[in-house]
């Protein structure tokens, strides 16, 4: 097997093996570009390395060495050599981009003795030991497992006892000092002498490396991004090339368009006299890129030529690492820049204007998910707004919440339901948890292209860096602006599109659709073939999924509109009606308030088919709950109060009781509620259909159609359609107005699935509500599961996804697929759709696609997501 790939050998479509970042400069190799020569260590060898027993194999030896040799022959230096030592860089790169999950070594080679050859090769002590300082921290960290933290606080103790602010002030002989100390702190540590062979340097560096692939953070960062465990990562050994060693050289990173807003710029940052890490990490905060021109105009012409020529050639945003040293340029890393879901449409969209993709591409290149984003809501323009601090901008969005300064304690508030705002000096990928959990991060040090922006914009969550007037003190948990003090718990709020930072929680209002993103969605819908309608039981919400696009409501649920305050009262005096003429006394009450609810919502879709389901949940949830009542009849017996209000009371308690299940959500619902109380679905139709004919009296063209819950027997459905028909005849008699109108039910028990045929003879349409499907085939209860076993399941990888929310193809799926074939056997135009959650989610609506659905219906707010996914689906 051939472990390692020269620069040279390698080709962008190599990924698999070579990584993202060995693929990428093995391409800009051979496109010629200023590459430091090097060499990669393939992801093969990664795997091979934990198969033997986490050590590297002598073949994979043999190769790196071959590897060191030919590097050393085309650099003319030698790995540990005094008179022209090579130095490298060992840096990680697996097959998807973890933004620094892993971990790289910079500098190796050097020792007591390099460091003396470097020192005078370069005349420049000064910058010897600075890069030898450099190499002691990331070896002792990355491969000793010495904390960070120890080299941080012994170089802060000797920049304070020289009263330095910054590092680039420390001179030659400030740089022993530090370094002794670190050798001490090894020592101490590893009860070891630092390695001072460059051999074993490079081999232990090389295994740290693939270490790494399996540190707590890349875990947690392949599980929150979906990559498989087991793919390794590789190792590239680089010659090192030095930002740090002067003031005509430095080190940078630049997007080749804005990554927050898709402007057309060279967005980035530069940082002089510095190396790699020191940008990122955001110890120092940076330049803006522009900077650079006046600086080092020649070097920033030839950097926006490469970063144009890196865009045309990868047909996409690149993200590019560059190091000047003594005036010469080199490109150190390119790949597909992360951005925000504004910025992807509109970089989208604008490639294909520039003619460098085509339409599907730009539809392909969008993550449906993503778009949620570009829903969020802002803030009120109008508002007054109390501005306590402003920073950069890094990741747009507005959030308000409760001030947390450290990542634990964000997770832990927020699953106790709060919001908060993570503040921090920087963040680590050690914070990555609390970034999760927080709506949005301040951080007071660091540039837009820091750790925070970086994640911040990946996430979609609002994001300030390098916030300077804010000063931390995670020990007391506070902070200062000026002269105020902020502390933890306190409301504030983030513009991440301005980097203000403002008191208290401020209004937010509903987005706008930008013209990229209409233009998008277009595209979309050319190319889609399902339809996508939306699950929405009010005008309101009606009106905002067609502004969305929706083609139709997939699911008007009927008990929503039983729930409201002042119809709870009428409602119990139905349910508790021990007579049937009680009951249609109340069911008449509600008559005219069903009638003028429907009419809203098909005056609001009007020309557009609108399924209303009837009365699906247990009568019990319209009640209040058994414990509160019992407590409030003993209160009651207690205070002495008029016998008669406690007996109400007590037949209240009765009723309750009486319909308690144990298992509600397999109990009397659905249409086992219209077969047993018949004369409650007669008036919901009733409703529907008087709406109707008011309605299309008026010239509307409106298109109601009336489903049946929960049905597992074709009787079942046979009743109350039957049921419907009647109502129908007699709204007719009453109107003198005919009602055509499609019965359907939904298909949301496996019987109903496994007998679709039947049933199809008795419906006009089937809406497969994916959410029971899933509870009654995998008899997961859900509200039971998802707490208790589920997540461990997803966890453990027992379950490829919750099954709620992304719908399970082989189990779930197959009934759908079964209920189609069954249905259109008997019913050739039999109207097929989902309703389920699962109708918002992409991965459930290319299933949706495959099977041959007509439509999927999910929230308002899902839609625009929905007809990207459904074309996605197609493409
Ligand atoms: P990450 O994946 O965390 O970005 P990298 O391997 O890209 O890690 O390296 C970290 C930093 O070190 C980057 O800023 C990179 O540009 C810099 N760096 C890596 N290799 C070299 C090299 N050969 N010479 C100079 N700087 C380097
Ligand atoms: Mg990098
Ligand atoms: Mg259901």
């Amino acid at each position: 097997t051939k472990y390692v790939y020269l620069f040279e050998e390698g080709r962008a479509d190599m990924k698999n093996i070579l990584g993202g970042k060995g693929a990428n400069l093995a391409e800009m190799t051979r496109a010629g570009l200023p590459v430091p020569p090097g060499f990669t260590v393939t992801t093969t060898a990664c795997n091979e390395y934990y198969r033997a027993g986490r050590t590297l194999t002598n073949t994979m030896k043999e190769q790196i060495e071959q590897g060191l040799a030919e590097l050393e022959r085309r650099t003319g230096k030698k790995l540990g050599s005094v008179q022209n030592p090579l130095l490298v860089s060992v840096r990680s790169g697996s097959v998807y981009s973890m933004p620094g999950m892993m971990d790289t070594v910079l500098n190796l080679g050097l020792n007591d003795e390099t460091v003396e050859g470097l020192a005078s090769l370069t005349a420049n002590p000064r910058f010897a030991y600075d890069c030898y300082r450099r190499f002691l921290q990331m070896f002792g960290s990355v491969v000793l497992g010495i904390d960070h933290f120890h080299f941080e606080h012994i170089l802060d103790e000797v920049k304070e006892h020289y009263g330095f602010t910054q590092d680039p002030e420390l001179r030659e002989e400030h740089w022993k000092e530090v370094i002794q100390a670190y050798k001490a702190l090894v020592k101490k540590h590893t009860r070891a002498d630092f390695p001072q062979d460059p051999r074993e340097q490079l081999m232990r560096a090389i295994q740290a490396v693939f270490q790494s692939w399996n540190n707590q953070r890349a875990i947690v960062y392949r599980r929150i991004h979906k990559i498989p465990d087991d793919l390794g990562t590789a190792v590239n050994v680089q010659m090192m090339v030095f930002g740090n060693m002067g003031d005509d050289s430095g080190t940078g990173v630049a997007f080749t368009r804005n990554p927050s807003t898709g402007e057309k710029e060279l967005f980035g940052e530069f940082l002089v006299r510095a190396q790699g890490e020191d940008v990122v990490a955001g110890i120092r905060t940076p330049q803006p890129i522009h900077a650079l021109r006046e600086r080092m105009p020649d070097i920033y012409s030839q950097f926006t030529k490469i970063a144009e020529l890196l865009e045309k050639h990868y047909k996409d945003m690149q993200d590019i690492e560059f190091t000047v040293e003594r005036g010469r340029l080199f490109i150190l890393q390119t790949r597909n820049g992360k951005r925000t879901a504004h910025a992807a449409v509109k970089i989208a969209v604008d490639l294909v204007k520039e003619q460098i993709i085509n339409k599907e591409e730009a539809i392909m290149r969008i993550d449906p998910h993503s778009l949620d984003q570009l829903l969020h809501r802002r803030i009120d323009p109008a508002a007054k707004l109390d501005v306590l601090a402003k920073g950069l901008p890094a990741s747009p969005g507005a959030a308000s919440g409760h001030v947390v300064f450290d990542a634990d304690t964000a997770e832990r508030w927020a699953s106790e339901g709060k919001r908060v705002i993570l503040v921090r000096p920087e963040t680590t990928p050690e914070d990555i948890h609390g970034i999760l959990a927080a709506q949005g991060i301040i951080t007071s040090r660091g540039g837009m292209t820091s750790h925070a922006a970086v994640v911040a914009r990946g996430m979609g969550k609002p994001c300030i860096c390098g916030c300077e007037m804010i000063r931390i003190d995670l020990r007391k948990k506070e902070c200062t602006i000026r002269e105020e003090t902020i502390h933890e718990g306190d409301l504030i709020s983030i513009d991440g599109g301005t980097g203000r930072v403002l008191r208290g929680a401020v209004p937010l209002i509903d987005p706008e659709l930008s013209a990229e993103f209409q233009q998008l969605l277009t595209w979309a819908d050319e190319v889609r073939k399902m339809e996508v309608r939306a699950n929405a039981d009010n005008p309101e919400d009606a009106a905002k999924a067609r502004a969305f696009g929706a083609q139709g409501i997939g699911l008007c649920r009927t008990e929503h509109m039983f729930m409201e305050p002042e119809r709870v009262p009428i409602v119990q005096e139905m349910i508790l009606a021990e007579t049937e003429e009680e009951r249609t006394e109340a069911l008449e009450k509600l008559l005219p308030m069903q009638q003028r609810d429907f009419e809203g919502i098909l005056r609001e879709m009007e020309g557009l088919p609108v399924t209303i389901r009837l009365l699906d949940p247990p009568l019990h949830e319209f009640l209040p709950n058994m414990e509160s009542l019992i407590v409030e009849l003993t209160q009651m017996r207690l205070s002495g109060e008029d016998p008669r209000t406690i007996r109400q009371k007590e037949n209240l308690l009765r009723k309750v009781r009486a319909l308690q299940e144990f298992n509600p959500m397999l109990g009397h619902r659905g249409c086992r509620l219209g077969m047993t109380f018949p004369e409650i679905y007669a008036m919901q139709v009733k409703a529907i259909f008087q709406a109707t004919v008011k309605l299309q009296q008026e010239g509307l063209d409106v298109r109601p159609e009336v489903m049946i819950p929960l049905v597992g027997h074709v009787n079942e459905l046979k009743a109350m359609r039957d049921l419907v028909l009647q109502v129908a005849a007699q709204v007719r008699e009453e109107t003198g107005h005919p009602v055509v109108c499609p019965i359907g039910t939904m298909i949301e028990i496996p019987r109903a699935a496994l007998t679709a045929d039947e049933i199809a003879a008795e419906a006009d349409f089937f809406s497969f509500g994916t959410n029971d499907l899933t509870q009654t085939t995998y008899g997961f209860s859900r509200d039971d599961a998802e707490g208790k076993f589920l997540h461990k399941y997803v966890q453990h990888k027992i379950l490829p996804d919750n099954p709620f929310e992304v719908l399970d193809r082989h189990g779930v799926g197959k009934l759908i697929q079964m209920a189609t074939e069954l249905g259109r056997a008997v019913k050739s135009d039999i109207k097929l759709g989902i309703c389920g959650e699962h109708g918002g989610e992409k991965s459930s609506i290319e299933c949706c696609y495959q099977i041959g659905l007509d439509y999927v219906s999910c929230s308002p707010f899902r839609v625009p997501l929905a007809r990207l996914a459904a074309a996605q689906a197609t493409i």
